[in-house]
């Protein structure tokens, strides 16, 4: 008997997404998956050791309810205008199965967030891409292809940190036949947001998530926020539980004590001034960030070697191997001690 191919011939041919290292170094500084350096609010701790108990029996709310209206109420608009995932990255993979047909075509900047063409792929749809500037900032006119099923603009940008203008992102949804995606996964760090967008314009669907601004990459929220139609295509795609019942606890929380993270942005804010002053002064080339990392080309050894030199020295940034992209590195704005650490340790490999 001749055996049968067990796997589908298109998953053979995928890549994986590679996410960031997670190594267990002692002493190790983490600055390479861009996670916040500040724990939840003692909060957020309390509320999800009190839901550890014998209800963990049972199915959590299958909309998050709960969590939708007073992300609802927190940005002005209607539950129905909101759909939570677990992560934003589970949306992500949902608005392409819900919005473009296997064959059909997907877009984005480059660079941006790898994880695009990765899900693209994985639901049989065609990725193409249109360059940043040198600088990395908005080309005019785009690249972008009108006729796209969806477009994803990471903003502001990974791996760059660039914000991009409201007004540039609002010409640029409306330039565009399809689904538009802003994936503001960073934009607790920006100066602007676009939110505004997704309640405005009938294509376009904001992203955000739970996992930067407000510490809780461990327990896997994001959402989105949008027009009734799209928001109620993806619920009917959802997985009936998709977000854990200690999540949602966790979210809700976190909604409890909004001046905490506010305050651990704003540190966030200056640690990446005084950091992007200190490489400066060092010779690294850095962008101006409106994110919790920086994009910095460093000065006399390639990028490549530097993140070598660095985990040497126990301290994990992160590189991407492509054109664009490999003469910097992505850092990851820590504590102030983790910056200073930086600092000393690139000082000590300039000498
Ligand atoms: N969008 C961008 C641009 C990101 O960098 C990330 C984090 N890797 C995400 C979305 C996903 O965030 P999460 O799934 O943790 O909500």
């Amino acid at each position: 008997m001749k055996p049968q191919k067990l796997v589908r011939p298109l998953v053979e041919g995928l890549h994986a997404y590679v996410p960031g290292e997670q190594p267990k170094i002692p002493g190790l500084i983490k600055l390479n998956t861009n996670e916040n350096p500040y724990p939840p609010s003692p909060k957020v701790i309390r509320a999800v050791k009190a839901a550890v108990d014998g209800r963990l029996r049972r199915y959590p709310p299958p909309t998050a309810q709960a969590l939708r209206e007073r992300l609802a109420k927190l940005h002005r608009c209607r539950p129905e205008n909101v759909i939570i995932g677990n992560g934003s990255d589970e949306l992500l993979s949902m608005a392409v199965r819900a919005f473009v047909e296997p064959g059909g075509r997907c877009q984005g900047f480059s660079p941006s967030y790898s994880l695009y063409p990765v899900i693209v792929k994985q639901h049989g749809a065609v990725w193409s891409s249109a360059p940043l500037k040198p600088d990395f900032s908005l080309p005019s006119p785009s690249g972008l292809r009108a006729d796209a099923a969806l477009t994803f603009v990471t903003t502001p940008n990974a791996p760059s940190g660039r914000g991009y203008a409201v007004k540039d992102l609002d010409a640029l949804s409306r330039s565009l036949r399809g689904v538009v995606i802003l994936d503001e996964a960073y934009v607790d760090f920006a100066s602007a947001d676009a939110l505004a967008l997704g309640l405005r314009r009938p294509n376009v669907l904001i992203s955000r998530t739970f996992s930067k601004g407000y510490s809780l990459c461990f327990q896997r929220v994001g959402y989105f926020v949008g027009p009734r139609d799209l928001i109620g295509a993806l619920d009917k795609i959802r997985d009936s539980y998709n977000v854990n019942g200690l999540g949602q606890v966790a979210a809700i929380a976190t909604l409890d004590d909004l001046p905490y993270y506010r305050r651990n942005v704003r540190r966030v804010i200056e640690t990446r001034r005084r950091l992007t002053a200190g490489l400066g002064a060092l010779g690294f080339d850095v962008l101006p960030s409106e994110t919790n990392f920086l994009f910095a080309r460093p000065p006399r050894f390639p990028a490549k070697e530097w993140l070598s030199r660095l985990r040497a020295r126990k301290i994990l940034v992160r590189w991407f191997d492509a054109p664009a992209t490999r003469d910097y590195l992505r850092i990851t704005v820590g504590t102030d001690p983790e910056a200073r650490a930086v600092l000393k340790a690139a000082k000590a490999i300039l000498k």
